[in-house]
């Protein structure tokens, strides 16, 4: 027997639920349903109830785009960020990222994606309006374009910086170049070209 329902329906739907999580196929969903059930009272019962708790609470900050249970989210209501700098990127996995590496102690603007003509996605689609208006406060002196080093991502960083051509602020990207702990011999040439090309002094 094969392709046939090995379970009865309420599972059955879990395990199609879990299936459609990003990094998950069929095969995982299978196991991570069985080990949720048997984890009952570990696992799936405070799983159950921090995804209602997600799902009643959780909202896009109306500033800056980021994820939270308030609006102003945590980041842009911290007192001890760095008013002057708006970092900004594609998605709050990116947000994420940068926050993890403790990396810069500013604001960010999520763009929500970025421009890509054959998925569809025009300048509409992508949160600029707000962050012009963000510019224009005379607290922030500079925008630096955290976004993703593909052309999509490029094509994004050029929009956005003709459109902030007006606002009386420094507009900076990240750096494209060697990976801290990276081997010369093993990038890939669009990496090392922009390394050369963006060398600084030693
Ligand atoms: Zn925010």
């Amino acid at each position: 027997m094969s392709g046939g329902r090995i379970t009865g329906p309420e599972i059955e739907r879990l395990i199609q639920l879990l299936a459609r999580l990003p990094g998950l196929g069929p095969r995982s969903a299978r196991r991570a349903a069985l080990h949720l059930i048997k984890k009952k009272d570990q696992l799936l019962g405070p799983l159950a109830e921090a995804m209602q708790v997600a799902l009643d609470e959780v909202r896009v900050c109306s500033t800056c785009g980021n994820i939270d249970t308030a609006d102003p989210c945590f980041i842009c209501a911290d007192p001890r960020r760095d008013p002057t700098i708006i970092v900004v990127v594609e998605d709050v996995a990116d947000l994420w990222a940068l926050e993890r590496a403790a990396a810069v102690s500013a604001r960010y603007h999520v763009l929500g994606g970025s421009l890509s003509p054959l998925d569809g996605v025009g300048p509409d689609d992508l949160n600029v309006a707000g962050l012009i208006e963000r510019a224009r406060d005379p607290a922030v002196t500079e925008i630096v374009l955290a976004v993703n080093a593909t052309v999509e991502g490029q094509t994004t960083a050029h929009y956005v910086t003709d459109q902030l051509a007006g606002a009386a602020v420094k507009v900076s990207q990240l750096a494209h170049g060697v990976p801290v702990g990276g081997e010369l011999d093993y990038l890939d040439d669009g990496t090392l070209a922009a390394a050369i090309r963006s060398r600084t002094e030693f």
